[in-house]
């Protein structure tokens, strides 16, 4: 009996509805705004912000709109980018502010810090190819169809500049005599070393023998999740900045000091001193002794990077230690075979090719 009451209330009900029009059927609500934590651990006493410094916007060949770039980068846990659209060679063609304009109020908004800049773009050899200027107070006065005027006027403004992917669209990467002219005059102070997917480990040589900032960015010109796939890195490539605060101001100022990293791919790269830093902040490690004869070491890492340590001296000891990020692993050596030994962290690049090199077991 009661079985045939629910099946006629479910009748007249279905009937009930079938009469009645709906405008819509609603399927889900908004989701809650989900913000990726990029977990790095701040180093020698300094702020590290996660920065992406070179994207474009419809304002050049970009085309995803300048609040979506901060939209994305809030997503993705990003403290600052700049929207660098390629600038126009000819006075007035288009209002090359307009991004940056678009973009402030929800920059703002969503505490991202919005660099004012723009990619100086012109051929290479001859000429210095593209180039983008940062902390520009107006770009529009950048327009020139000749490459010294615009590194010029960058400079004028108190500009930081650095040289673009030097290694793409070429068969061999080389330093030309524009960039020494550019270099002599103050007009290079970093040099992209990291572009989309490219690492240039000869131009990580030329930062280190010139004295120029690690700069690691992607170069986005469509949606970030269509250029990377995120279920194969954690975070878009980016440049670590050790700032004094989260401040436009703390970044300048760490920017032209050359206190940088860039972190892309899961690798580490830049100056030997600040790879090391992050790696000693990252990892850790903590022994107890098991029996007379063995010992556990239970190494910890409280970063999102995935470590690998290889031995490249002593015998007896593992080969490889996978530290996956944010987590730690028990490894058990008999005792006989502890003694100083050195490893290298395989996910760093420093000196253009080299691994950072790091005791353990001591
Ligand atoms: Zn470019
Ligand atoms: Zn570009």
């Amino acid at each position: 009996m009661k079985k045939f009451l629910l099946l006629t209330i479910v009748i007249f009900s279905g009937l009930s509805l079938a009469a009645q029009f709906k405008t819509s059927i609603k399927m889900d609500d908004y989701p809650l705004e989900k913000r990726t934590i990029v977990n790095i651990p701040d180093i020698l006493g300094y702020r590290v912000l996660k920065c992406d410094f070179h994207m474009h916007t419809p304002n050049s060949d970009g085309n995803v709109t300048a609040q979506t770039r901060v939209q994305e980068a809030w997503e993705e846990g990003l403290d600052a980018i700049s929207i660098t659209d390629h600038i126009s060679h000819h006075k007035g063609r288009k209002d090359e502010n307009q991004a940056y304009d678009l973009a402030s109020k929800d920059a703002v908004k969503k505490g991202i810090i919005l660099v004012k800049g723009g990619e100086i773009t012109f051929g290479l050899n001859p000429g210095p190819g593209h180039a983008n200027a940062l902390f520009l107070q107006d770009v529009n006065k950048l327009q020139s169809d000749d490459w010294r005027e615009s590194f010029n006027e960058a400079k004028k403004q108190g500009a930081f500049i650095f040289w673009n992917h030097p290694g793409w669209a070429v068969d061999t990467i080389r330093w030309y005599k524009e960039h020494t002219k550019l270099l002599n005059g103050g007009m290079l102070h970093g040099i992209e070393v990291f572009n989309e997917f490219e690492y240039y480990p000869e131009a990580a040589k030329w930062c280190i023998d010139k004295n120029l900032t690690f700069i690691g960015n992607t170069d986005v010109h469509s949606a970030i999740d269509r250029l990377y796939d995120f279920s194969k890195i954690k975070h878009r490539p980016m440049t670590l900045v050790l700032s004094k605060g989260k401040t436009e101001a703390g970044l300048k100022e760490a920017l032209f000091a050359g206190r940088t990293l860039i972190y892309a791919y899961n690798m580490v790269i830049g100056k030997e001193e600040y790879v090391k830093a992050l790696v000693n902040a990252s990892l850790d490690h903590v022994s107890r002794t098991l029996d007379t004869n063995t010992t556990l070491f239970t190494f910890s890492n409280i970063s999102d990077i995935d470590f690998t340590l290889n031995r490249v001296s002593g015998s007896n000891l593992p080969q490889t230690i996978v530290i996956p990020g944010r987590s730690s692993v028990d490894v058990i050596i008999k005792n006989e075979n502890l003694q100083p030994t050195e490893y290298e962290v395989q996910n760093t690049y420093i000196k253009g090719y080299d691994h950072l090199k790091i005791p353990l077991f001591q």
